[in-house]
């Protein structure tokens, strides 16, 4: 039997229990077993990890621990170098419209199996958020975030953070429900769909050319412009 001893830094303690967090964490091991099978068994999720350093030196992921090893493992820096673009786990239904609502590509149904989502992680190159530390250990996930909040706004603030969205931020130009990336429509090609109030008040329409759902700026517009205010002045964390 072999021993190592795990230091997690910054929002990985998140994944640890109380009495875990911020102190080295020993792990008993038999054969070879890498960084990222024991950090993962000790419950923090590959993707969520950044620079790895055995006994002061850098490692990877992939460095195989041996007897007597000293792990120091750091969150992933904020930030993204890509163009971001998610896939959502079931239960983030209302965290999938806030970032459409910021203009984020963004995956999402109700009923995805684990299966379809890592497909798609795989077949797409998405990020996949999800709650569910399981999914996001699976090997064909490179790039995840786990949202630690219950709460689909603090959801939203912490993405933001994680991946520097802040200066990504187009608002209202993406269908809420769907995805799709909406197109300006005259009035009166939208005349009959809308309610009378709608029809005296209003004269810019926004349309999704794939469900068809009308836009416009009525009153839920303030709400989600001060929503879009509160979220672009974020601090950062590590
Ligand atoms: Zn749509």
């Amino acid at each position: 039997m072999s021993t190592a001893y795990f230091l997690f830094f910054g929002r990985l303690n998140d994944f640890l229990t109380r009495e875990q967090r911020q102190q080295p964490l020993s792990v008993d091991f038999r054969g070879r077993q890498s960084i990222k099978h024991l950090a993962e068994s000790l419950g923090v999720p590959h993707p969520e990890i950044g620079q790895v350093q055995v006994n002061g030196q850098e490692g990877t992921l992939d460095t195989i621990t041996q007897d007597g090893d000293h792990v120091d493992v750091r969150s992933i820096p904020n930030g993204y170098a890509l163009e971001p673009r998610f896939v959502l786990d079931n239960h983030l239904g209302r965290l999938a419209a806030y970032l459409r609502m910021l203009g984020f590509d963004c995956l999402y149904q109700n009923d995805y199996e684990d299966a379809e989502l890592a497909e798609t992680v795989q077949r797409e190159g998405r990020i996949l958020l999800s709650r569910d530390r399981r999914l996001l250990m699976r090997k064909v996930v490179i790039h995840g975030y786990c949202p630690r909040s219950l709460d689909p706004i603090e959801q939203l603030s912490e993405i933001i953070q994680r991946f520097d969205l802040t200066k990504r931020i187009v608002p209202f130009h993406r269908c809420l429900r769907c995805n799709h990336p909406l197109e300006q429509v005259e009035k009166e090609d939208v005349f009959e769909r809308l309610e009378s109030l709608t029809r005296l008040y209003f004269d810019e329409f926004q349309i999704c050319p794939a469900c068809k759902q009308i836009y416009w700026k009525g009153s839920h517009y303030e709400r989600m412009q001060r929503l879009i205010e509160q979220m672009m002045q974020n601090k950062n964390r590590n």
